[in-house]
């Protein structure tokens, strides 16, 4: 046998997919002895982290910032990259009212932004509601009931109803009010609100949204762009006798007696390899890992995953004739074709040639609409909308390139949770697997949230097989 063949056979974890979940499991079963061996789709590791290479420029996939609430995850990276990961303070702004605010939006900023009667009306409806909360026992049926119970109507349809829905394109009753509990970031604004009527014995029973996210914070970033924390992963995982192909799908994941087997793929060569694993930690989207399950998984496993969808994204990348355009990191928007639009190079991106700058504009879109075509109409409405609001002039923009990802975002439809459930729980009666990630665990991590999911399965994976044994190259 050729020594590089035997060296790909022999029996090793695998991991599914190199986004930072992946990476970050890899490089953890790595420093533990193992060789793992990690297959990756694409043709460049990062998933959505990953960034692009356009000319001289690197392009994000919307601009990812290392955040660092895990100190264990941030100081793991730093000693890969070293100086590189730059530190820059965060600053955000939203669109709102008349102008930009901070954003979270702060309790100055909400009563500046809102005419004088529909404040009266927002904060009435806010105390109402609050009121309201202390008496009714059911729960939310839906993301429209769950907003309305948390901000009273007249916020909810002042601030959220639109943006929500034109966000999602689905109507906020069809979605479930899990999405506002887990996912949605409340308006600070409101938390102050809240404390105050709090003090006048209008604290809120049902009050379990995901906390605001902080206004002051340091965050990372490489001068290439987020791709830098991936590349150095696999370098890393490489480096200690692990595997990284590209452009190899998973083909089948091959399970026997309650237990992952092997999985199969084609190599760079185009020969079909299975590889033997004592266990596999996958980070592709749920869906996607069971159909690949051979046996296929119950009927009503294939259902229930089936059931569970993902939003695409699109981001508009363009390089442009100016020295600086935006005042924040990022901005948000809540009536434009983009929902956010990042500078990388105020967070310390290198871009070519000097004077210029990148711009990154992120839209919410579904695999072949036009937005995700990069199509002639949305073209141009990006340019309107970004003149519209001064930022630039279509004379400015040097190059334009479009970048989507099907799987930007598990959608948590009404109704979802059940099937969810399904998939999970059969998957757990598989017990050297593991579905861990943003859309391995249909969940919304940041990076440093999805790399903590990774080390975790990585852990309880190397733990389990390292008591039977059965793991080659283990201490
Ligand atoms: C627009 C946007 C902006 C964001 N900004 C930030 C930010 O500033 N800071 C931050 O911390 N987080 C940010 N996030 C969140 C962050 O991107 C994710 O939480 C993180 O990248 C998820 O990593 P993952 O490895 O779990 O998933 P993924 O990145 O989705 O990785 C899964 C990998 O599996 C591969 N794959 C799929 N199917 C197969 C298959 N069949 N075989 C083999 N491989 C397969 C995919 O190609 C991919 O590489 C942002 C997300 C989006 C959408």
């Amino acid at each position: 046998m050729e020594p590089q063949l035997a060296e790909a056979q022999k029996i090793r974890p695998v991991v599914l997919g190199a986004g930072v979940c992946g990476l970050y499991a890899a490089h953890t079963l790595a420093k533990n002895g193992l060789t793992p061996l990690v297959l990756e789709k694409e043709e460049v590791v990062g998933g959505l982290a990953a960034g692009r290479r356009q000319g001289e420029n690197y392009y994000d996939f919307g601009v990812h910032h290392l955040h660092a609430h895990d100190r264990e995850i941030f100081e793991e990276l730093q000693s890969l990259l070293g100086p590189r990961l730059q530190s820059v303070e965060k600053s955000a702004l939203i669109r709102y009212g008349k102008g930009f605010r901070r954003y979270p939006l702060q309790f100055m900023d909400i009563l500046k932004g809102i005419p004088p009667l529909e404040l009266m009306a927002s904060v009435s409806g806010l105390a109402w509601q609050s009121l309201r909360n202390r008496f009714q026992k059911q729960e939310a049926e839906n993301a429209e009931q769950a907003l309305i119970e948390l901000y009273g109507k007249p916020l909810y349809r002042h601030f959220f109803q639109d943006f929500t829905e034109r966000y999602w394109g689905i109507p906020t009753t069809e979605l479930s009010a899990t999405f506002v509990r887990t996912k949605m970031p409340r308006l600070s604004a409101v938390d102050v609100l809240k404390k105050l009527m709090g003090r006048f014995g209008l604290k809120d029973q049902k009050d379990a949204s995901v906390e605001s996210a902080t206004l002051e914070e340091t965050l990372y970033y490489p001068p290439t762009g987020a791709r830098e924390l991936s590349m150095s992963m696999a370098a890393s995982v490489e480096k200690q006798g692990g595997l990284v192909h590209l452009n190899t799908p998973v083909e089948a994941v091959e399970h026997q007696g309650g237990e992952v087997e092997a999985v199969v793929f084609t190599d760079s060569e185009g020969r079909s390899r299975r590889q033997e694993c004592p266990f596999l930690l996958s980070t592709i989207p749920l869906p996607s890992l069971v159909q690949v399950l051979r046996p296929s998984a119950p009927d009503e496993v294939q259902h229930a995953a089936r059931q569970l969808s993902f939003k695409g994204t699109a981001v508009y990348g363009y390089l442009v004739r100016k020295e600086k355009i935006l005042d924040a990191l990022f901005v948000y928007f809540r009536d434009r074709i983009f929902h956010r639009l990042a500078e990388p190079k105020l967070s310390g991106l290198q871009v070519q040639p000097p004077g210029h700058t990148l711009l990154l504009a992120e839209t919410t879109c579904d695999p072949g609409d036009d937005r995700w075509l990069g199509g002639a109409e949305t073209r141009a409405r990006m340019v309107s909308d970004l003149e519209a609001e001064g930022l630039i002039q279509k004379e400015d923009i040097v190059e334009t390139h479009v970048f989507v990802q099907e799987h930007a975002y598990p959608v948590f439809r009404l109704g979802f949770e059940p099937y969810l459930d399904t998939v999970q729980n059969w998957l757990g009666g598989i017990p050297n697997l593991r579905s861990v990630g943003r859309n391995g665990g249909f969940c919304y991590p940041n990076m440093h949230g999805a790399m903590r999911m990774g080390a975790e399965a990585a852990f309880e994976l190397s733990a389990m097989s390292r008591k039977g044994g059965v793991v080659e190259g283990h201490p």
